[in-house]
């Protein structure tokens, strides 16, 4: 299959190479027309971010974007996944951009030719959230190896957290977890949230995704921002040269407080502007066969 779904597969020379493209179109190094292309997004879950970020892209690169309005598609008369984004493929779109609910969705996608691009699978994967902060760490620090990154929050609810983990490891960055017991899993060794702040070169917090609970979370939002949140006196113990990131959206007063989201150490609106060139590069280099 064409396209992006996970970076599992994706070779460390590969993922340098996305980076390097998204900072070239960021600089302004470099432009691209694909006048005559169109691609439909389609998105099964809420998003801003990543979809209006994936729109952004495809205008900056001069292709048109199809917004699908799910609620009036032909899958609330039972379409299956598959036969709909067929259509996209046989009514001559360039590609689609897919978000859906479902862990690995794409796996029953075997047999459509167009490219597709994972916008977010489940608890599973994003892999252009895990692209753009790449290329957000890379832009600030210029390489990757050693770098320690404390990931803080709903770890087990987010395909934030497991795709971001699993190419940091590759990259030779020294990945830790910090979160409520109940959030923690086998994504990394866990430290507590004084020692992350004292440690790390890049704090990454996480919304609490309340959306993918079962349970009721066993503290109250105010115990979990004592406990677990990037307080100012928390960012004030943060290293030097430190940063502090997220994938948003934030949950102000809850992960992080409010007078820190803009602080000198954030990067959380960079991290939103890199999201365009990186994803500018992802269907860049999809199209014209280098990925
Ligand atoms: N925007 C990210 C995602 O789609 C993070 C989040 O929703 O908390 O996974």
């Amino acid at each position: 299959m064409k396209g992006l779904f996970n970076l599992r597969e994706i070779p460390i020379v590969k993922i340098n190479e996305i980076v390097s493209e998204a900072l070239s179109f960021k600089k302004g190094e470099k432009s691209v027309s694909y006048l005559d292309k169109k691609m439909a997004t389609l998105f099964f879950e809420n998003s801003t971010r990543t979809h209006y970020s994936f729109i952004a892209a495809m205008l900056n690169l001069n292709i048109t974007p199809v917004q699908v309005n799910l609620e009036g598609s032909s899958m609330k008369k039972g379409e299956s996944l598959y036969d709909t984004i067929k259509m996209f493929e046989c009514a001559g779109y360039d590609g689609v951009v897919v978000r859906h609910t479902k862990d690995n969705y794409y796996s029953e996608l075997t047999g459509i030719n167009m490219p597709i691009f994972n916008g977010g699978d489940g608890i599973s994967d994003h892999p252009t959230q895990t692209l753009l902060d790449l290329t957000t760490i890379y832009e600030e620090f210029g390489y990757f190896k050693g770098l320690k990154i404390c990931i803080i929050g709903d770890i087990s609810h987010s395909r934030v957290a497991h795709g971001d983990a699993e190419i940091m490891k590759r990259l030779g960055m020294k990945v830790s977890i910090c979160g409520p017991q109940e959030f923690l899993d086998d994504t990394a060794p866990s430290m507590s949230p004084d020692e992350a702040v004292k440690e790390s070169d890049i704090i990454m917090l996480l919304r609490v995704q309340f959306e993918r609970h079962e349970k009721n979370m066993g503290l109250s939002l105010t115990e979990y921002h004592q406990k677990f949140g990037l307080t100012k006196s928390r960012a004030l113990k943060m290293n030097e040269g430190a940063i502090i990131m997220h994938p948003a959206p934030l949950n102000r007063g809850v992960e992080i407080a409010n007078e820190v989201v803009e602080c000198k150490k954030s990067r959380i609106f960079a991290q939103m502007t890199n999201g365009v060139f990186t994803r500018m590069a992802v269907i860049y280099m999809v199209l014209e066969g280098m990925l």
